[in-house]
């Protein structure tokens, strides 16, 4: 009997890299995504599939799935700063009220849950690196503060539902990760920066491009999440590439790479913008024996070559 897996988020991009995935594994993936910030396209391939189901819903409101399930993995939600801005009442909603309704169901069914959680919540954070103990420093009030303590809660949600309901739970602290399927509009840094290049316009670097962040290959964190699943760890843990570099010389570097000679462009920097970060992968170690293969520059060449292919 195949194995039954839902994942929420499955149209966008870590969410699609999941779908192939378990796909590969030869799971039955149930794919679920309201398209506010996914692209069909990411997942159209799977659709001929009869171990692949897509279902265009919002998971704020109920999810009724027939029939067992082993395992969900919750990644539904607006990530890119710029997404989240633009809808931040479900940015809340889908981290509150979507995460309730799949750890209601995880309880129903006796599947594992896992959800995405993010770096994020540790702010703008005064350790560095971040290990999973650091509290973190985060303006609730802030522009960013709809992402980041919609976040928080879906960790204290799920940690009460394990604590109080038994659900077998894991949480990833997922750091910025990379790679093909981004959207390029989505105004994060990397795909921006690449959709610059790509139409030879200046990249636009924000502030004075010495805030930091460690950026992590897609396939590195997909391995992680995987790992963290089949594990019995259900504390958070941190996932990503303690690899850390400026944002300014992150754009250079995929200049080089590219082999265009685009300028930078500086613009202001965005309010509560985290000026460092860094994982601190050593539980991930541990727990998971997992670590990062993928080095930034074949990960910047690998994502490059995907989107410049004519
Ligand atoms: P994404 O925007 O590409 O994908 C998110 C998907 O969730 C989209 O397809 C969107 O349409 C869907 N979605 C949003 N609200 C929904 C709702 N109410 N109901 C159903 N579907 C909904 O973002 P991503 O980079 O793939 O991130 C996926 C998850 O991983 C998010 O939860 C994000 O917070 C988390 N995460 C991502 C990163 C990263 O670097 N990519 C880092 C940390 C955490
Ligand atoms: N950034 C930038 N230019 C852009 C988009 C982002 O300099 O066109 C900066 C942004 O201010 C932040 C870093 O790049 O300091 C990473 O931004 P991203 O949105 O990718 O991720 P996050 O801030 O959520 O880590």
């Amino acid at each position: 009997m195949r194995k039954r897996i839902l994942i929420t988020g499955a149209a966008g991009f870590l969410g699609s890299h999941l779908c192939d995935r378990f796909i590969q594994l030869d799971y039955h993936v149930i794919a679920i995504d309201n398209l506010i910030t996914g692209e069909i396209r990411n997942i159209e391939h799977l659709f001929p599939l009869d171990n692949f189901e897509f279902y265009n819903h919002d998971v704020c409101n109920y999810i009724h799935i027939p029939g067992d399930l082993d395992y969900i993995l919750h990644f539904a939600s607006p990530a890119s700063p710029p997404d989240y801005l633009k809808v931040p009442i479900q940015t809340l909603k889908v981290s509150s009220l979507g995460i309730h309704n799949c750890l209601g169901l995880a309880k129903n069914k006796k599947a594992t849950i896992l959800i995405a959680s993010t770096s994020e919540i540790y702010g703008d954070p005064l350790v560095h690196p971040q290990t999973e103990d650091y509290w973190g420093n985060v303006n609730p009030i802030g522009p960013r503060g709809v992402y980041d303590e919609a976040k928080r809660f879906q960790e204290a949600m799920t940690m009460a539902y394990h604590k109080y309901h038994g659900v077998s739970v894991r949480i990833a602290r997922i750091f910025n990760t990379y790679g093909p399927k981004m959207r390029l509009n989505d105004g994060r840094a990397l795909p921006t920066f690449i959709r610059q290049i790509i139409n030879n316009e200046p990249l636009t670097v924000y502030g004075d491009g010495s805030q930091t962040r460690s950026f992590c290959y897609v396939d590195d964190t997909i391995e992680g999440i995987y790992q963290l699943l089949i594990s019995n760890y259900c504390l958070p843990i941190n996932l990503g590439n303690p690899d850390e570099i400026s944002i300014i010389e992150f754009a250079n570097r995929l200049i080089d790479i590219s082999g265009k000679n685009s300028e930078l462009k500086f613009e202001k920097l965005p309010i509560d913008d985290p000026k460092r970060r860094q994982p601190s992968i050593e539980l991930a170690k541990k727990k998971l024996n997992w670590l990062p293969k993928i080095q930034l520059s074949e990960g910047l060449k690998r994502t490059l070559a995907y989107f410049m292919a004519p």
